[in-house]
């Protein structure tokens, strides 16, 4: 059996429909590996739809382009370049002529690339999202890999660590000054909001990390603060960030407690260790908050007590052995 696949482009115009092929598959004896589409098939197909849609689209604005919008004259062409554009569906070449203005608009002629002004940034924004997502999670060449298996994507460790780097640096770019104090209004007004969800809680802790200098892996140490914060309904946001490097700590943690509907009339419970950082962290974000030792700190440092207690003889030992336990419940 042979399945032939074809895609028919029409224009809103009469143009006469074009007609692409996207691919042929043969198959003969039905097994399970030869039934439906394979993975590459799937993959094949999809870039060659892709290149096909796109090879249109940008025909058809480039031919839009070339004529005049006030006197319908065709611009003359300066010349033309190529551009690569990535997509989810593959890596792209794009014709893009350098057009000049028309005579009827300036008298001095200047040219401009429609394609490039309409496509400045040279991932689409899928595909941005996509790796950025992945590779915020996992490593970079983890990323490709894994996107490769499924999509056929063309890319490098160095275009999706740009890509995620100017990602960061935007949504950085878009978070408020940082404040002392986040909470707002009187307590008149908290009164009168409407009745707030259940608490949100809010787990804080932080931990040493060796830094790296180039090939020196002991240059000093840097104290990372993670924290998750979970809503009454379930709703899970993770934060993190480098202490003393993050200028805006306070506000980021806000802004994830503002995203989960956090009002000032809502109790909010803290669990942390109580150290200094992650104490200065959680103070003065809502009226409301209680600030609690977890239970894991709280118990890991009963657990280094009745450590420390075996090393005495062996009365004393188990009668500080009964009473440590019986603190810790
Ligand atoms: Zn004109």
């Amino acid at each position: 059996m042979k399945v032939k696949i074809q895609v028919i482009v029409e224009s809103k115009n009469d143009e006469a429909p074009i007609v692409e092929e996207l691919a042929e598959l043969s198959r003969d004896d039905l097994t399970p590996e030869t039934l439906g589409l394979t993975l590459d098939e799937a993959k094949n197909l999809l870039a060659n739809l892709q290149s096909t849609m796109v090879t249109q689209q940008v025909d058809q604005y480039v031919e839009k382009q070339r004529r005049c919008t006030h006197c319908g004259k065709s611009r003359p062409r300066k010349g033309h370049h190529q551009i690569v554009y990535r997509t989810l569906f593959g890596k792209m070449k794009l014709q893009s002529p350098r057009l000049y203005t028309c005579a009827c608009q300036q008298e001095k002629r200047q040219s401009e690339s429609p394609i490039a002004s309409l496509l400045p940034e040279r991932t689409a924004p899928e595909l941005l999202y996509l790796q950025t997502k992945w590779a915020s999670l996992m490593s970079y060449g983890l990323t490709i890999d894994r996107l490769s298996d499924v999509l056929p994507i063309e890319t490098n460790v160095a275009t999706v660590y740009r890509n995620l780097h100017k990602v960061a640096q935007r949504t950085d770019n878009e978070l408020e000054e940082e404040r002392h104090i986040y909470i707002d209004g009187c307590p008149r007004d908290w009164g009168n909001l409407p009745r707030p969800d259940a608490p949100i809680t809010v787990g804080i802790d932080g931990c040493y990390v060796h830094a790296r200098e180039g090939e020196n892996r002991k240059a000093g140490w840097f104290e990372v603060i993670v924290g998750k914060s979970i809503t009454g309904e379930g709703d899970k946001k993770c934060f993190g960030f480098v202490n003393d490097y993050d200028s805006k700590p306070k506000r980021r943690l806000f802004e994830i407690l503002q995203k989960q509907g956090m009002q000032m009339n809502q109790t909010i419970t803290f669990l942390s260790d109580g150290g200094d950082t992650v104490r200065d962290l959680q103070f003065d974000l809502s009226p409301l908050a209680e600030h609690l030792l977890d239970w894991f700190h709280v118990t890991m440092r009963i657990t280094i007590m009745r450590q420390m207690a075996k090393g005495l003889p062996n009365e004393p030992s188990q009668e500080i052995d009964k009473k440590l336990e019986r603190i810790k419940w």
